[in-house]
């Protein structure tokens, strides 16, 4: 990896107390988790937010003149001021809260590409993608007759740089692209990748599902027009989600979906629709999710992102050194600048058995697909093994995990 490797340990940080579901065993194992990257633990002060809200202030939001209602209102509003500060956003305007990445990119495929593209356009993505970052704009393409371009990646499964700079053509209207896979653990360099984009006058979503948990991010520094996150990776409640949009893209198009709260006015001769970002929020929202998602990012801003990514840099080139040098196992996913992620296969052992082995020894991973199904075409497997770190991880989770694989080697001998 590039980044530089800290002189020792000292960068470690010891906050797994602070999350209450890593207190446990399983089949008789302190557990270990590693599987942050399909969702992530959340610490105490998230889960009690939650919990306080539900026991004395739920109600619905903005509608409400009593006490309850603008309590909620204020708590809910309150978070998404602390996620425009998070982002660096220029204003709450630009702060959608949508139930997650998915949701988020669909949005932008819907209302900001669907009514502007047609036969002889073009959606770039790259060989990287989750899932969630290839279908939503398959679906566009079908229903507008432009075409999907996927930018190809190189055997340590990094994006091609020329290539995909060779792909930005006149005709090509969006590039949507992941800031880090979450099947590899790549660390795309969004910020100059949305300098070419800008130069042929492309518009640029980041998926940042696997960003937002590990660095810093500052969406107006990086300069791309949307910036798709999820609530549950970044230690937050699941259904709740952001989209970062530039105020005047958003400004300029139709709501997606219809109804309450997204209007200001309705009438059967025609609907005046809310303000940013309302117009694209209808319906009541997960109110409960979006308080604990403020509490997610206080969390994150106290413990201040680049510890964290110092931390888990650590642990990863200590992964990476320990599992490469286990006989038998490969190492998928080998790029130059990597986050927190790592896949991986054990000679003649299916990804599915492994997973299970280790759960039996209270190690939690995941084996699959990761919904990047592209990318174990591209390394002709069916899946992999992956194991995903986070703030709360140790060197001891890593040894363990190292010591389970051992064991998996020798049931399969
Ligand atoms: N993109 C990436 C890179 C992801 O890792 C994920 C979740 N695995 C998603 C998109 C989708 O996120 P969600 O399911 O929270 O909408």
């Amino acid at each position: 990896m590039s980044h530089a490797q800290p002189a020792s340990d000292s960068v470690l940080l010891d906050v797994r107390a602070d999350f209450p579901a890593l207190d446990q065993s399983v089949n008789g194992h302190p557990l270990v988790y590693l599987d942050s990257a399909a969702s992530a633990q959340q610490p105490s002060s998230v889960i009690d937010m939650v919990a306080e809200y539900q026991a004395h202030d739920h109600s619905n939001v903005h509608r409400g003149v009593h006490t309850l209602s603008h309590r909620a209102t204020e708590a809910y509003e309150g978070a998404r001021d602390k996620l425009v500060r998070f982002v660096n956003a220029s204003s709450r305007s630009e702060i959608v809260l949508t139930s997650g990445t998915t949701e988020s990119i669909n949005l932008v495929a819907q209302s900001f590409c669907r009514p502007k593209i047609g036969p002889g356009d073009k959606i770039l993505i790259t060989h990287l993608e989750h899932h969630a970052n290839i279908v939503p704009w398959q679906i566009v393409c079908e229903q507008t007759g432009a075409e999907l371009v996927v930018a190809p990646i190189d055997d340590r499964g990094q994006v091609k740089p020329d290539e995909l700079r060779a792909l930005m053509t006149d005709d090509v209207f969006l590039l949507g692209i992941g800031h880090v896979s979450n099947a590899l653990g790549t660390v795309n360099p969004v910020k100059e990748i949305v300098r070419w984009a800008k130069e042929c006058d492309i518009a640029v979503l980041i998926d940042g599902a696997q960003g937002v948990p590990h660095m810093n991010v500052d969406v107006q520094d990086i300069g791309c027009d949307f910036y798709a996150f999820s609530g549950h990776k970044m230690f937050g409640p699941t259904g709740t989600g952001v989209l970062y949009g530039r105020e005047e893209l958003l400004e300029a198009m139709p709501p997606w979906k219809g109804g309450g709260d997204m209007i200001l006015e309705v009438r059967f001769d025609g609907t005046v629709y809310n303000e940013l970002p309302y117009k694209f929020e209808a319906g009541t929202p997960n109110i409960a999710g979006v308080i604990g998602l403020g509490a997610a990012v206080d969390y994150l801003t106290n413990l201040d992102l680049d510890r964290v990514a110092a931390h888990e840099h650590y642990l990863l080139s200590y992964l990476m050194d320990k599992l490469g040098a286990v006989d038998g196992v490969r190492l998928i996913g080998t790029a130059e600048t990597k986050a927190s992620v790592q896949s991986f296969e054990i000679d003649g052992v299916h990804p599915h058995d492994v997973g299970t082995i280790l759960d039996h020894q209270g190690v939690a991973i995941r084996t699959g697909h990761h919904c990047a199904m592209p990318v174990m075409d591209f390394f002709g497997v069916p899946g992999t093994a992956r194991a995903s770190l986070a703030m709360y991880n140790s060197v001891e989770d890593v040894d363990r995990l190292v010591d389970a694989i051992d064991k998996a080697k020798q049931i399969f001998a």
